[in-house]
């Protein structure tokens, strides 16, 4: 192999670096023992999106450059014929140095207890922690073998793309967005693919998310 290797969907300038290994734990856990409620993964991206959408509100009010357009949403786009689900977001974004803190270690108590607990329990018992603990990002593994999130942190001309097949390390590289929030692109597995349909995103959305107070569009499916 050439010094130089890069992976797919990773520009040349992309940098490799290892998940703690807590997170490279959790990811196993999450991914394996909570198959049967998969369609949470779409509960705990959208939370994502609308907790950056509040964040920058509140950011705004002491740095009116921070401001959120009039049309701030959460885009939920499903594209079968590539097999990409995206959920992009007008919220605060995150820095280079953020994308690494806040997805690449577990820094949170919350997840780690959920690590914990997950690890103790009967396999048959798994499923019902998620209601009681957010698996939070990593969710999103259950669905997709490869994870592209872009952002681009508001009051900062730059984005960096974070990617990851949920196995041991993700890569950092320079990217592009023409306004600030982030991206969550989910390169989905061929068993996911139901997470590909409107109908079935719809409803999910309906049952999971109906209490977050952004306008939430659903881009009608590509046949
Ligand atoms: P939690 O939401 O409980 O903090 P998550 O695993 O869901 O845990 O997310 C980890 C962190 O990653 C969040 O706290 C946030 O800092 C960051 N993050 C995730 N999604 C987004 C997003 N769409 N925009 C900005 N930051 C995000
Ligand atoms: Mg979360």
């Amino acid at each position: 192999m050439s010094e130089t290797t890069h992976t797919e969907n990773t520009a040349p300038q992309a940098e490799q670096h290892e998940f703690s290994a807590e997170v490279g734990r959790l990811l196993d856990l999450v991914v394996h023992a909570l198959y049967s409620d998969r369609e949470i993964f779409l509960r705990e991206l959208v939370a994502n999106a609308a907790d950056a959408t509040d964040k920058r509100r509140f950011e705004a009010l002491t740095d009116t450059a921070l401001a959120l357009p009039g049309n701030a949403s959460i885009r939920i786009n499903p594209d079968k014929t590539s097999k990409l689900l995206t959920i992009s977001d007008d919220g605060t974004g995150m820095t280079r140095e953020e994308l690494t803190q806040n997805l690449g270690t577990i820094a949170r108590s919350g997840t780690r207890a959920f690590g914990q607990k997950l690890d103790s329990a009967k396999p048959e018992d798994r499923p019902s922690l998620i209601g009681q603990f957010g698996v939070g990002f990593y969710a999103a593994f259950m669905v997709a073998d490869r994870v592209d999130v872009t952002s681009r942190k508001a009051g900062s001309d730059d984005a960096w793309m974070w990617s990851s097949d949920g196995k041991g390390s993700y890569t950092l590289s320079p990217a592009s967005r023409s306004t600030p929030g982030t991206d969550i692109v989910m390169h989905m597995k061929d068993d996911a693919e139901e997470f590909l349909d409107t109908w079935r995103l719809r409803s999910i959305v309906r049952k999971w998310a109906d209490h977050i107070s952004w306008p939430i569009t659903l881009r009608e499916t590509n046949e």
